[in-house]
């Protein structure tokens, strides 16, 4: 197997396998996601996903509250399908192309990630004799983000004749539902109406309107086939058909360039306008010129990005199949973030949570810092929204981020484990700080970054109060959402501390400047304020228990009885779709790590051998029902030195999409458990850090592999990490970084190399 393809061989005619396929192997920009479903459809008794999508576009929808207490949510944002382009459907004279007729010689499906491209390759035999190979490449383009191309290409094995192709470009689409599975939404929703259909210069358009707030959305759709002896095009009342027609001889092939292009009204206020001008640019570069772009955006990516095993080739691929859809996924305008599944399904309906901040902004932080400024870009423009929020839950000062939402309204309907988690502040300040610390952009932190951090800051103040000389913060929940509204949350006070501290720290180095003044008018900042922040995060109250030298997960967490394990059944897992949330709670039993969490970012406020008793503890009562959790567990199985099982974690983490782990990648894949996973090699096994006074590195090396290698960004310069029977740091034009390896201070200038712990 190639490092850079991920294939699938001889496929079977199977349900479940195509709907998990129509996820691994969609193509997605950032700001387009089109999901790998078969051109010419299924046979009727097939499920499918099939939906386009269009980061950041949405459309909202009520969402009923059997009791309609204060301030709950009624209204959520969602995320739309918005068009289907997909369809190609083949015939060889009468007889249709599927794959539910006919004779499958072979089928086989790969992700190029070097070329940014997927294939679909099928030999066929149609029930009277002739055989086909087709060969269907298609792309989201990362150069031109609002194209998406599908290349047709049939070849004729044992027979001349005609061949007609049906090309669709259709309207009226929905989103898809379930509702046994709270994960999805649980309404199959019409969001979306055609308004227009043009047809123009060999180019069909429909433009659309969301049924609420009437966001636009254009399509434009041009088949471009240079073999064809005949085409017509129509136009239905929510869909344009092309028909063309070929002639094919034995040996020969036929090929149809497919091009769409989408826009939208959120981004660009003509959007039938841009987007014509863009097919009519587009088309004339041509596809081969396409492609070549994106192999030159690729090489640059992986020239930046690439994470190398050496000894573990499954490995070595899976993770950059990771790394490669966090590219796909990853929004690269103000407009959007990363959604929790990415633009490759509709799990979670499309919403960004704090997976953004903590689980993959470190991805591109270290190896792409301007999209991770992005990341952060979003979040300052939503922070009207966040004030409004913190308003509605009662807070007269600061800034509450939503749990989950699209264009910065909260769309949680389940506050407990939703809007109580008011640590998604301090994750999002925690983002600003890291990134300050890795490319110390003070001209973002000024026009943008403090005024997060003291807005996030201030909320703390208004949602903690003293008790007995201690700062606590009542009724919230930490990231393990099997334990909702808690008292003293050990991760949420960490990180409110962490908060805390800094927006008081960067205050105070940019007061002087006198570069922040107008800021302070802004948000009414008083030198008082700051002064609480300083004593807050100094007197946070972070449970410990002596008996068991610990950190309880929260005030009450220890006393609740442990949950029968023993005697849980295999398949009631996850428990959340077995228990109800209120019998979950009353247990000491996690969905995800949340102390252990905190010892990895917040390192500093605790000693190892209590991290180490903490860590033996909450493994044996975490479930990892969520995705964002081994990787966590892996990355402080390093760091307490228990490689092998540090590794076992780290597996768990990266095959989880590619082997269906969690049984349901059909709704999408996990994107915060994709940046985990490479945070499980990077922060885990490397043991990277970024403090105040430098890099930390601690490497590990399994035992099973040869080495390991990966660049980061540092400061605007590259620096190389390279782990075999040495650990070999090369600085690409900086000088004078201080490196702390396994603790000891270096200074590092081109190269240093340090022998292995072991
Ligand atoms: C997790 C959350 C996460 C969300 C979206 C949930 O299952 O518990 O921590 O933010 O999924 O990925």
């Amino acid at each position: 197997m190639s490092d850079w393809i991920y294939k699938i061989d001889n496929l079977e005619n199977d349900n479940n396998a195509s709907l998990l396929n129509e996820t691994i192997f969609h193509n997605a920009n950032g700001y387009l996601g089109v999901r790998s479903c078969f051109e010419e459809g299924y046979s009727k008794d097939y499920e499918t996903i099939r939906g386009t999508y269009i980061n950041g576009v949405y459309n909202i929808t009520e969402m009923k509250q059997a009791e309609q207490l204060y301030g709950f949510v009624n209204k959520k944002q969602t995320i739309v399908n918005v068009v289907d382009t997909q369809g190609i459907q083949l015939w060889l004279d009468d007889e249709k192309f599927n794959l539910q007729e006919g004779n499958v010689v072979s089928h086989s499906r790969s992700l190029d990630m070097k070329n940014g491209y997927t294939v679909r390759k099928i030999i066929w035999k149609s029930p009277k004799g002739k055989i086909i190979q087709v060969s269907i490449k298609r792309m989201a383009s990362f150069i031109e983000r609002n194209l998406f191309t599908i290349e047709y290409k049939v070849k004729s094995i044992n027979f001349d004749g005609i061949i007609s192709i049906l090309s669709t470009h259709i309207g009226d689409v929905r989103n898809y539902s379930n509702q046994n599975d709270p994960r999805v939404a649980d309404e199959a929703e019409k969001h979306l109406v055609p308004k227009k259909i043009i047809i123009e210069d060999d180019m069909s358009c429909i433009l659309s309107e969301t049924t609420t707030l009437a966001l636009k959305v254009c399509s434009v759709v041009k088949n471009v086939c240079l073999d064809k002896i005949n085409s017509t095009i129509s136009k239905e009342k929510t869909m344009v058909l092309e028909k063309i027609e070929a002639e094919i001889d034995k040996d020969e092939t036929v090929i149809l360039k497919k091009f769409t292009v989408l826009t939208d009204s959120r981004r660009t206020p003509n959007c039938l306008e841009e987007a014509k001008e863009i097919m009519n640019r587009v088309t004339r570069a041509g596809l081969t010129e396409m492609y070549h772009l994106q192999k030159i955006y690729l090489d640059d990516f992986w020239n930046r990005s690439n994470l190398e095993i050496d000894g573990n080739k499954k490995m070595n691929l899976a993770i950059k199949y990771n790394l490669f859809q966090l590219l796909q996924s990853i929004g690269k305008d103000e407009y959007c973030s990363i959604a929790a599944k990415g633009l490759s399904g509709e799990g979670y309906e499309g919403h960004y949570f704090w997976d953004s901040e903590i689980y993959i902004f470190p991805f591109f932080l270290l190896t792409n810092p301007q999209i991770a400024r992005n990341l952060l870009e979003y979040r300052y423009n939503i922070l009207d929204s966040a004030r409004e929020n913190a308003r509605i839950l009662g807070h007269s000062r600061g800034a509450l981020y939503p749990w989950r939402t699209i264009a910065g309204e909260e769309c949680s309907g389940y506050f407990l484990s939703g809007s109580a988690q008011y640590h998604i502040n301090s994750d999002i300040a925690y983002a600003v700080v890291n990134y300050y610390l890795a490319t110390k952009d003070l001209e973002f932190i000024v026009n943008k970054g403090l005024e997060i951090l003291l807005e996030t800051a201030r909320l703390w103040l208004s949602v903690g109060h003293y008790y007995q000389e201690q700062f606590h913060i009542m009724a919230v929940t930490g990231p393990d959402e099997y334990t909702c509204m808690v008292n003293d949350n050990y991760y949420t006070n960490a990180s409110a501390q962490y908060n805390l501290r800094w927006a008081a720290k960067l205050y105070g180095m940019l007061k002087q400047t006198g570069r922040i003044d107008k800021l302070i008018r802004k948000i009414e900042l008083s030198e008082e304020e700051v002064e609480a922040f300083v004593r807050a995060s100094e007197k946070m109250y972070l449970p410990y228990s002596e008996e068991m030298g610990i950190n309880p997960q929260d005030s009450s967490f220890l006393s609740k009885p442990v949950w029968d394990f023993e005697n849980t059944p295999k398949e009631n897992y996850p428990l959340l779709l077995h228990y109800h949330p209120l019998y979950l709670n009353r247990f000491q039993v996690c969905k995800q790590a949340d102390t252990v969490l905190a010892y990895f970012l917040y390192e500093d406020t605790q000693t190892l051998d209590v991290m180490k008793k903490s860590f033996d503890y909450y493994e044996k009562i975490t479930t990892h029902d969520s995705s964002l959790s081994t990787c966590i567990f892996s990355i402080i199985a390093s760091k307490l030195g228990l490689l092998e099982k540090a590794v076992d974690y780290m597996g768990d983490s990266v095959y989880l999409d590619l082997y269906n782990t969690h049984k349901n990648t059909k709704d999408g894949i996990h994107t915060a458990n994709m940046g985990g996973a490479y945070m499980t090699i990077v922060y885990g096994l490397a043991g990277l850090r970024i403090k105040e006074d430098g890099i930390y590195l601690s490497p590990l090396l399994p035992v099973t592999w040869k080495g390991y290698k990966f660049k980061i960004m540092y400061e605007g310069f590259e620096i190389v990490i390279e782990v075999d029977e040495v650990c070999k740091l090369t600085c690409i034009d900086g000088e004078n970084v201080s490196v702390y390896l396994y603790g000891k201070q270096y200074i590092l200038n081109n190269n240093l190399v340090i022998e292995l712990q072991k």
